[in-house]
């Protein structure tokens, strides 16, 4: 399959909602290769959280905002999983958002922070 079938089959041709113009954008600055699987991927992210996939998958996010996105995928995006999340021996743990430096370690309360933002 060449490179402009991808490009031709998966991206809308003309998106007229700001979810779509923001997909569109973004997929526009990432490798042909990779834009079916993120376009699909982002579809399914719920739209408050979108912007953090979308800056994770485009490589425009900080480590910590990548962190969140993927914590947050990982429950898929309920944050309040996030901060009961039980894999103790994940890599993440200790990174993992929407909990408090001092739990980092531990289980804890959820916190106020928003889903989307970084
Ligand atoms: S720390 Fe928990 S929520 Fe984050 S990636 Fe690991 S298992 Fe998933």
């Amino acid at each position: 399959m060449k490179t402009t079938d991808v490009l031709d089959t998966n991206i809308p041709p003309k998106p007229t909602d700001s979810a779509s113009l923001a997909i569109q954008e973004a997929l526009s600055r990432i490798d042909p290769v990779r834009r079916p699987s993120v376009a699909k991927r982002a579809k399914d992210v719920p739209v408050k959280a979108r912007p953090g996939y979308l800056r994770a998958a485009t490589g425009d996010a900080s480590p910590r905002q990548a962190i969140k996105a993927f914590c947050s995928e990982c429950v898929c995006w309920d944050r309040q999983e996030v901060t009961l999340c039980t894999a103790l021996a994940c890599p993440l743990f200790a990174y993992r958002p929407f909990v408090g430096k001092r739990d980092k370690h531990t289980a804890t309360a959820p916190d106020t922070e928003p889903l989307g933002d970084g």
